[in-house]
């Protein structure tokens, strides 16, 4: 069965790029009844950080892009790496290197004068076993001559002559193993058949591949997916604005937006553009992959945010709100529930952010008008209609949207004039702005005796 992975450093926040690759290899072994797995690369002990560890996992979790084996933790799995070494140096697989620092830079000068590639020279591949306390490297035996070819999803028949690979470093003077070879003995025990991950990797994959081979494990299959580039074509970075997942759900963006967005961007089915996660699950295929950097574009977010504001239940979109909610210190305890927010105000709203400061009003009464507003509809304009208003509201035997939107209608007839002589007066009442959902929907939620209240304080 199909088993990936997801494998971060920890040395940052969980940024789009990083996303979009979890996705992807989250929806191969999803989409393939297949397991995925969560794996910290945390061997660079002077870069990772218990932070990043967290805001990895704080990020996949609001994504929703859940792990059926891990997190498994590298700097924790040390001993198995160097069980796998003592085994590779008993059956010649691997070697220890004795070349001194000064060795190798002189190697490396001599050869960049001659213009040619810089490699270790194999002077210790061969050498009888020595006995002796100097320090030594381990390193990788790697095939002299021929090729290692794989078929990459993504970019087709990849061939790296053995020729051009060094004979790689699995252990340090310290004994400490390295990146590579981690990667290698994780895949191998955890039975990863597919890897998805950065094309930054993608030179690593014929070495990590002869270390397999020479292992006697099985080869996975490889997708390296190509970067994300901001809108000016340069590599994504800060300096574009928001890159960290969890900078976007303080933006007010909903998991299932982000998901829609980074699934398209750079792959596609067909010219379908809204995906649930149960058609991605349906659709997805590595090989649908575009092998050309995508460009990140903040408008088509906000166009899948909106609509998925609209069209998720109100009530889970309510969940979400929460958090802005509790973010913009707007307390709950006196006013409507969350999911009557939502649907009254989901069609105006591009984020949860804005959608959040726009139902402060429901909770608490605000301190000034609008300026601007209030002076165009509450002073200096005859204050019938708002009277009237203020009249039909307090007959009411039962506050309903029904009955407050009779009111209304009811009061321009009777006044002969039009709803909006009705309608912004009584808006800026109650909300202190010029914008808001329905009036009667908006009073409804805002409450009778706080709206009754408003009302009076705006005709004083
Ligand atoms: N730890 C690597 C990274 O964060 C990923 C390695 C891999 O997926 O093989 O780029």
């Amino acid at each position: 069965t199909t088993k990936t992975r997801f494998a971060p450093s920890p040395t940052g926040f969980l940024h789009v790029g990083g996303a979009r690759t979890a996705l992807y290899s989250w929806l191969q072994a999803r989409a393939n009844n297949g397991e995925f797995v969560l794996r910290i690369e945390d061997t660079d002990i002077e870069r990772s950080t218990q932070a990043a560890c967290d805001a990895i996992l704080e990020g996949m979790n609001w994504l929703g892009l859940t792990w059926d084996e891990g997190p498994y933790y590298q700097t924790k799995r040390f001993d198995r790496y160097n069980e796998i070494i003592a085994q590779m140096l008993a059956k010649g697989t691997a070697y220890k290197c004795y070349c001194s620092r000064e060795r190798i830079d002189a190697l490396r000068e001599a050869q960049a004068a001659n213009g040619e590639a810089q490699k270790y020279d194999g002077c210790c591949r061969d050498l009888p076993a020595r006995d002796t306390d100097e320090p030594f490297v381990v390193r990788f035996k790697n095939p002299i001559g021929g090729s290692v070819v794989f078929d990459d999803h993504v970019r087709g028949r990849i061939e790296f002559s053995n020729d051009a690979l060094d004979d790689l470093i699995i252990a340090r003077t310290d004994g400490v193993p390295t990146y590579n070879f981690c990667v290698v003995v994780d895949d191998w025990d955890m039975g990863i058949t597919c890897v998805v991950r950065g094309e930054d990797h993608i030179n690593n994959t014929p070495r990590q591949i002869n270390i397999l081979k020479a292992l006697g494990a099985p080869i996975p299959e490889y997708a390296h997916v190509s970067m994300i580039l901001g809108d000016d074509g340069a590599k994504l970075s800060k300096r574009h604005g928001a890159v960290s997942v969890m900078q976007y759900r303080d933006d007010g963006y909903l998991p299932e937006a982000l998901l829609n967005y980074l699934v398209r961007l750079g792959w596609s089915h067909g010219d379908q553009e809204i995906f649930s996660l149960e058609e991605m699950k349906q659709y997805f295929k590595l090989g649908d992959i575009n092998k050309a950097a995508s460009a990140f574009n903040t408008d088509k977010l906000v166009w899948l945010n909106q609509h998925y504001i609209k069209s998720l239940a109100p009530e889970y979109v309510a969940t979400h709100l929460q958090w802005h909610m509790d973010d913009q210190k707007i307390d709950l305890s006196n006013g409507p529930a969350l999911a009557e927010v939502v649907t009254a105000l989901a069609e105006r709203a591009k984020t949860l952010k804005e959608l959040a400061a726009s139902s402060r009003y429901f909770y608490e009464d605000f301190a000034d008008f609008d300026e601007a507003q209030a002076k165009k509809h509450l002073r200096g304009v005859a204050l019938e209609p708002l009277q009237l208003v203020q009249q039909k509201l307090a007959a009411l035997t039962e506050w309903t949207v029904e009955a407050i939107h009779q009111v209304i209608e009811d009061t321009a007839t009777e006044l002969d004039v039009g709803m909006g002589k009705v309608g912004m007066p009584l808006r800026v009442a109650v909300t202190g702005a010029g914008q808001s959902p329905g009036l009667d929907i908006t009073l409804f939620l805002i409450g009778r005796s706080r709206s009754e209240q408003r009302i009076s304080k705006a005709i004083e």
